[in-house]
C-alpha cells in the first residue's frame, strides 16, 4: 500500500497576486488600509487581482462578477495567513478571516456587485 505524494494538503500552493504597487498581504496601489489584506480570484480570467481597479489597469479585458451558483469556489485569498475561502465563507465571514481572524475591510460590501452576483 502506497500512499499518494501529497506533501501538505493542508496548505495549498499559494497563487500569485496581480496588482499595482501590491505588498506582502495583498495590499494595492487603490486599496491600503490595515483591513485591506483579501485578494480575490477573477471570473472572466482565473488569476488572482487584489482589487478591480488592478484588474482594470492591469488586464485587456473587462471584469465579470462570480454567478451566484459559484459560491463553493474558493475565490477569496487572506493575504495574512493565505489560507482561501469560498465565496460562500467570504460573505459569512463576519469580516474577519475564518482562519487567521485577521480583520477584512467591511466597506468592501459596497464592491460586492463587481465581483459576485447576488445569490
Ligand atoms: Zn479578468
Ligand atoms: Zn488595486
Ligand atoms: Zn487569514
Amino acid at each position: 500500500m502506497t500512499q499518494p505524494p501529497s506533501p501538505n494538503p493542508e496548505i495549498p500552493p499559494s497563487p500569485q497576486v496581480h496588482g499595482l504597487q501590491l505588498d506582502q498581504q495583498t495590499r494595492c496601489l487603490h486599496y491600503h488600509s490595515t483591513l485591506d489584506i483579501i485578494a480575490i480570484q477573477m471570473a472572466c480570467c482565473g488569476l488572482f487581482y487584489a482589487c478591480k481597479d488592478c484588474h482594470d489597469a492591469l488586464a485587456d479585458h473587462p471584469i465579470r462578477p462570480w454567478p451566484a451558483s459559484a459560491q463553493d469556489t474558493p475565490a477569496i485569498l487572506c493575504g495574512h495567513c493565505r489560507h482561501q475561502l469560498t465565496i460562500r465563507q467570504y460573505l459569512a465571514s463576519g469580516n474577519r478571516c475564518p482562519h487567521c481572524n485577521a480583520p477584512f475591510n467591511p466597506a468592501c460590501r459596497n464592491h460586492y456587485h463587481f465581483y459576485f452576483e447576488a445569490p
